[in-house]
């Protein structure tokens, strides 16, 4: 009987469970043996593969995190961590592997397609940096959990006639921060693709105090590099000239977990069953992706080598929004 690993690494995303239990499903109904690979690449190395059934992966689609563990490991990034991954993997008669992660994550998968061992990708990252996919999992989740976290922080911001800065996660991506940031309406958006200027900021926030708002909301990406590096220092030197009090509010990482929304379910479960489905055809060494409406397979070679920035004419109509005419 073949058999079929699957492994989830990186950071984790909501909606990967779904994924964990489509793949799962999908692999037993074309008869392959299925294992699970604990804690990543960490596991793969350490040799903690489990074989599960149907039943393993029964009532998780509604769960945050990932049943499978994840980690992050240096040592997979040597050829001597890959060697040992190798040596499980035949030890363990497994014929193919499905990984889900993000772009490190994927660029490791990439290098195991390239010692010859059958891998597929799927995206899970709540950074949403991935190329050829419209959507990661858990991008859908993080942006509702920020959204609703940012709606509360409005609440007190009014209520005390306070500046806040947010910050959301997504180390060097700006995407969460720039899509909460339109979808909060928030009155400003800092991201590290777009360069910041503290001074302008300022401006803003004391043309909306002048024009009488009760509150100001900045979101800004943890990556996010602003000229006076220090936004919330810079602010609260100035605060007798901005009339809003300024407060900084870091949502961590409770961007990370929750139940996921129907979309992440919805991706994950799709994303999974393609990824199987892709290897039952012979297919190896691809990524599976959201394209429009489509789930499309591209070369993990493609998708590492490309660079997903954020779409700048959404920043610019955030911009164009964020403005205060002066009428
Ligand atoms: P994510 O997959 O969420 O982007 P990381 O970038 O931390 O998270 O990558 C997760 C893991 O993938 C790393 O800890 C490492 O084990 C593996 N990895 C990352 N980059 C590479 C690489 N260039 N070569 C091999 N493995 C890598």
């Amino acid at each position: 009987m073949k058999r079929l690993a699957v492994l989830t690494s990186g950071g984790d995303a909501p909606g990967t469970n779904a994924c964990i239990r489509a793949v799962v499903r999908m692999a037993l109904r074309h008869d392959y043996e299925v294992l699970g690979i604990h804690r990543g690449y960490a596991g793969l190395m350490d040799g903690d593969f489990e074989v599960i059934d149907g039943r393993f992966v029964g009532g998780i689609a509604h769960r945050g995190g990932t049943i499978l563990k994840t980690a992050r490991t240096e040592k997979f990034k040597t050829e001597e961590g890959r060697k040992e991954a190798l040596e499980n993997l035949e030890r363990h008669n497994v014929d193919v592997l499905v990984i889900l992660g993000g772009d490190g994550s994927l660029t490791g998968a990439l290098r195991l397609h390239e010692a010859g061992f059958p891998v597929m990708g799927a995206p899970a990252t709540i950074d949403n940096d991935v190329a050829f996919t419209d959507m990661a999992m858990g991008v859908d989740t993080a942006m509702n959990t920020a959204l609703q976290a940012i709606d509360k922080i409005k609440d007190t911001a009014s209520s005390h006639r306070r500046a806040f800065l947010v910050e959301t996660m997504g180390r060097n991506s700006g995407y969460l921060a720039l899509m909460v940031g339109i979808a909060s309406a928030a009155e400003a958006i800092v991201i590290p693709e777009v360069p910041s200027s503290c001074e302008s900021i300022l401006a803003s926030m004391k043309e909306a105090h002048r024009k009488g708002k009760a509150h100001f909301i900045a979101v800004i990406a943890e990556g996010a590099d602003p000229d006076c590096r220090t936004l919330d220092q810079y602010l609260k030197e100035r605060e007798d000239q901005l009339g809003f009090g300024v407060r900084v509010s870091i949502l961590g990482y409770i961007q990370r977990g929750g139940s996921p929304t129907a979309f992440d379910r919805l991706l994950g479960t799709r994303l999974g069953a393609e990824a199987v489905k892709q290897l039952v055809n012979g297919e190896k060494g691809k990524m599976v992706g959201l394209v429009g409406s489509q789930i499309v397979a591209t070369d993990l070679e493609q998708v590492v080598g490309t660079k997903r920035g954020v779409d700048l004419s959404l920043y610019e109509l955030a911009q164009m929004l964020e403005v205060y005419p002066s009428r």
